[in-house]
Order: C-alpha cells, then sequence, then structure tokens
C-alpha cells in the first residue's frame, strides 16, 4: 500500500512535466501530391573526401527551406536518389536566431555569412544594429576571390547577409545601395527588372562598380568585379540558370585568385513553394538545386582542394512525407505549417575537411569553420 501511495505521489509530482494540450483534429488541408520526371544525379569518387589536405575553395549551397523532408521528397520523387544524397558525410544544424525559436533567411543568413546570431530581420547586423564582417569581408582582404550566385531576388535575405550590413531585410533600396562598397568578384541573381526599379543614385553606383554583363557567356574575359541579373528567376522562366551561373561562377572565381575563392549559392525558391504548400513546386526547385550542386561537386572532384557544404538556413512548412512511389517519381506530402519551423536542418560537406561538419552544428558555427580553414590565423577574430 505504500508503495502504491508513493507511486501516486511520484505521479502527481511529476504531472505537470508530462502535462500537454492535445487538439485532435482530422487532417484535412494543407496535403499534396506529384509526379516528376527523373533526371540524372552524380556520384564523384570519394578519393579527397574526409582528407585533411589543403582547402582553397570553398563552395557552400544553401537550400532555402531545405529541411530533410525536403531532401527526401525530392530524393524519392527523383527515382530515389540524388547527387545530394549520394554524398558519403553529413550532419545536423540547428537554426535558432538570437531572439527567435524559429529563425527567418536574414537572421540564419547571417549567421552563416558571418558566424554570428542575430535578431530575425536583420540583415549583416548583431542585435545592437552594428554592422558585423561577412565571410566575402573576412577573406577578400587575404586575397580570396568570392562570388554570390541566389535564385533569389539580389536583396533577397540570403544573398544580401553576404554583402549588406541593414537593419531590416525589407531595405530593398539601402540593401542594392551596398553593393557598390561589398568584397564580391561575382554576384549573380534577380533580376533586370528588380535592378530597374532602384533610385538612379544606385543603379549608377553599380553601374560604376561592377561589369554589368547581358548574358553567362559574357562573363569570360570580363574583369572584376561582375554582375550578371537575368530577367527573371521564376523557375519557369529561368531554364538551366542556376545550375549554369554555378558552373559559370565556379570557372570565373577559380581564374581570378591563385589564393583560393568563395561561393555561396542559394536555391531559394525551396522555401518560397513550401510557403504557398506547393508540392511540385518545391520538389522542382529541390532538383534544380540538386543540379547546381552537381556542378559544385564534380569541381570539387577534380580538384581536389575544394570543400563543398550543402545546407539550410531553416526548414520550411512542416514537410510530412505521407506516401510515394519512387519508380514512378510519385510522392504525397502533407504540410503542418505555411511557415517556417524550428527543426534542425541537414548538412553534406564533400571534399577535404568535411569530417568538421560530422557532427551536430550551430548555424553560425558553419562560417567560423569556413573561416578557420581558409583564413587560419590570419584572420582577426
Ligand atoms: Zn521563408
Amino acid at each position: 500500500m505504500k508503495k502504491i501511495l508513493c507511486a501516486i505521489a511520484m505521479l502527481a509530482i511529476m504531472a505537470p512535466v508530462f502535462a500537454q494540450t492535445v487538439e485532435k483534429t482530422e487532417f484535412t488541408g494543407y496535403v499534396g501530391e506529384t509526379t516528376v520526371t527523373k533526371q540524372s544525379t552524380y556520384t564523384p569518387d570519394f578519393r579527397v573526401d574526409g582528407k585533411n589536405a589543403k582547402v582553397r575553395n570553398v563552395i557552400l549551397l544553401i537550400g532555402d527551406g531545405m529541411g530533410l523532408a525536403a531532401v527526401n521528397a525530392g530524393m524519392y520523387a527523383n527515382g530515389g536518389e540524388l547527387t545530394l544524397t549520394n554524398l558519403h558525410t553529413f550532419g545536423f544544424v540547428r537554426t535558432q536566431s538570437d531572439d527567435n525559436f524559429t529563425t527567418d533567411s536574414a537572421a540564419s543568413g547571417t549567421a552563416y555569412a558571418t558566424g554570428k546570431k542575430t535578431t530575425n530581420g536583420f540583415v549583416g547586423m548583431d542585435p545592437g544594429k552594428n554592422a558585423i564582417p561577412n565571410i566575402p569581408e573576412m577573406l577578400s582582404p587575404l586575397g580570396y576571390a568570392c562570388g554570390v550566385v541566389s535564385t533569389d531576388d539580389l536583396n533577397g535575405a540570403t544573398p544580401a547577409s553576404f554583402f549588406a550590413h541593414q537593419d531590416s531585410r525589407n531595405k530593398t533600396d539601402e540593401i542594392w545601395a551596398d553593393l557598390p562598397s561589398a568584397c564580391l568578384d561575382f554576384v549573380s541573381a534577380g533580376s533586370t527588372g528588380v535592378f530597374a526599379q532602384r533610385p538612379e543614385a544606385t543603379r549608377n553606383a553599380i553601374e560604376k562598380r561592377y561589369n554589368m554583363v547581358g548574358s553567362l557567356n559574357e562573363v569570360d574575359g570580363t574583369a572584376s568585379p561582375v554582375m550578371y541579373l537575368p530577367p527573371s528567376v521564376a523557375l519557369a522562366e529561368r531554364g538551366d540558370y542556376l545550375p549554369a551561373t554555378t558552373r559559370k561562377a565556379i570557372e570565373y572565381l577559380s581564374k581570378q585568385s591563385k589564393k583560393g575563392f568563395f561561393l555561396m549559392v542559394e536555391g531559394a525558391r525551396i522555401d518560397k513553394e513550401e510557403h504557398s504548400n506547393n508540392t511540385y513546386g518545391f520538389v522542382r526547385e529541390m532538383l534544380d538545386f540538386d543540379k547546381a550542386i552537381e556542378e559544385a561537386i564534380r569541381f570539387a572532384e577534380k580538384d581536389g582542394h575544394t570543400l563543398v557544404l550543402i545546407s539550410a538556413d531553416h526548414e520550411t512548412g512542416g514537410v510530412a512525407l505521407r506516401g510515394g512511389d519512387p519508380e514512378k517519381g510519385f510522392i504525397r506530402t502533407a504540410f503542418a505549417s505555411t511557415g517556417h519551423t524550428a527543426i534542425t536542418v541537414p548538412i553534406y560537406a564533400y571534399g577535404p575537411q568535411s569530417k568538421n561538419f560530422q557532427c551536430f552544428l550551430e548555424n553560425s558555427d558553419v562560417a567560423n569553420k569556413i573561416l578557420e580553414i581558409l583564413g587560419g590565423k590570419k584572420l582577426k577574430k
């Protein structure tokens, strides 16, 4: 009897720990399904992967909103494989911002770009609104060439984190006005139309600073810095923009510096399609992003001194897999949200020093590790 009383008392004490509210509703909304045509994937040899060899170049690919479920949906819809999931080295990244359990792309982009966590909405600024140096600003004085490629508008939170310092991601004109002082040799994102809407003084300053080209073919032989703004970055209109520009950026940056280069490539629209709970849209964006990843992996395999990192700024949509048939390219999903979620996101690594990322990391750790690998002791902390 005493034992039973003790057990009851224990349960009473522990009850608050287990207290929870469950609202049971039939889940009917936010479901989706799609069938896609299989695209080819690439498996590199792994001779350089995980080796202690010197890293000259780092290519950081950020899938905006690319949680593990987005990777899975893309993988199963593509017959069970992606170039991304052919890689051997991976870890997980915590994405919380300085002020919020659920980050936005500005705070997480800033963490990836600067190694510092900040307030949601801030771009390249700490919570006290002080500008914090980004990777290009730290590596460029050491002789590295730096580039940014994105399927977002150039003022989008992720690309902006690598050149701008503003206390709001919505300060579009101010973000564009930060471009003339950016430490970037290659810049490409959306779009000619968005550029045309900026104030004349900003456009003039950008045109003065950058060699603006109308197509990727014009990039060859153009002096640094170079800017390519395509007419559109929408999936239906941009064709193979992301993989083609990634390939060109790698080619261009490798010629710019003997020291090495840093390139950030963003697959920006996985997130946007997940916000709309559009299964076809985010799976197509995921597959397009995988083609850009392939470009980076093929280069890294040949080069031997390039570290490729693929991760996400946060998960979007609370995507779940409810069913699928990889043989048919069919996937059925559900969404728990139309916003961002706080779950850890995967990070994949390929090349020398990749093992540094085979753990649980903070998003800010990724930048700090990149800086340590490329800059080492030469960087002032
Ligand atoms: Zn988003």
